[in-house]
């Protein structure tokens, strides 16, 4: 079947996960484990413990045995009416609503959507923790006849090394990445990692022309923007100009732990922390069109 990626979910279209419309594949497993996180349940792989069948309401789920004996979680999606409740019992931070795809079966499907869509982005969890199967997937569809006007993208962490990056890169169209804070002390408060290899990553990503967008964290009395203002903008300046600035607002959706105690940030706080970035020379500024 060659190879097969764990994914969580997929977005047949979407306008905010890179340039024009684009279908999403969100792949499980993260790296990071950043106590922001909207969707937690996308961090860790899910282990078929079994934990949450007895709660699902509607009986989608089982436990089933594989080929080799072993047990496997088995999700009934025509049953499941997405309450989510599985999410909330299961003890890792992972879902039974996971499904595996070939290559092949991903192909088909951007197939179906060809006609709406100007490219794809692969997003997580940390896409790049299956690197092996995006390369695959991208080579895929740059050989192919039908397919190869669709632009391929990364949403990432940052988090992968120089070769990694290397790897993907000639059939790579553009990155996404976060930079979760600019100290590396706060970056492992928030991620639970250090931010060295997210500044190596950009800094590979703009040298190829292949940096389509840093994301910008901002927690209220957590980030080190207000302090650390200076030294950003100085940073995102020496970008190449095409290189977009995109502010995220933290807030509480899909939040749990302790970041549901932190404050949120608000239009005003934003558009002030915009307005700071200006000053100091930073252009191609994109803001959240909701605080939710
Ligand atoms: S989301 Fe679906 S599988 Fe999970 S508990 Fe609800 S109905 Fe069951
Ligand atoms: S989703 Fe969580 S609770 Fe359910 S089987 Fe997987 S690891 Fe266990």
């Amino acid at each position: 079947m060659g190879r097969v990626a764990t994914v969580n979910q997929i977005i047949p279209f979407s306008c905010v996960d890179g340039p024009g419309s684009r279908l999403v594949i969100f792949l499980q497993g993260c790296n990071f484990n950043c106590k922001n996180c909207h969707n937690p349940y996308t961090i860790d792989m899910c282990d078929s413990c079994g934990d949450c069948v007895a709660t699902c309401p509607v009986n989608a789920l089982s436990l089933n045995l594989d080929k080799q004996g072993k047990s496997k979680i088995v999700w009934d999606s025509d049953k499941c009416t997405q309450c989510d409740i599985c999410l909330s019992t299961c003890p890792k931070q992972s879902s039974p609503k996971i499904r595996q795809y070939s290559v092949e079966q991903m192909l088909e499907l951007i197939r179906r959507q060809v006609h709406f869509i100007n490219g794809i982005t692969v997003s997580g969890g940390e896409a790049t923790l299956q690197l092996p199967f995006i390369i695959e997937l991208f080579q895929a569809i740059k050989a192919s006849d039908d397919l190869s006007h669709l632009s391929c993208m990364i949403d990432s962490n940052g988090y992968l090394t120089e070769g990694g990056w290397q790897q993907v890169m000639p059939y790579l169209d553009g990155a996404m990445i976060d930079l979760k804070s600019w100290q590396e002390h706060t970056h492992r408060y928030i991620t639970g990692r250090d931010n060295h290899r997210v500044f190596s990553s950009l800094k590979l990503l703009a040298a190829e022309g292949k940096l389509y967008e840093i994301r910008l964290l901002y927690i209220p009395k957590i980030s080190d923007i207000d302090s650390e203002v200076n030294a950003i903008a100085g940073y995102l300046t020496q970008l190449p100009d095409s290189v977009r600035v995109k502010l995220n607002a933290f807030q509480h959706h899909g939040v749990t732990g302790e970041a549901r105690l932190w404050d949120t940030c608000s239009e005003q706080q934003m558009l002030e922390l915009a307005a700071r970035l200006t000053e100091r020379g930073v252009g191609n500024l994109v803001l959240p069109n909701v605080y939710l």
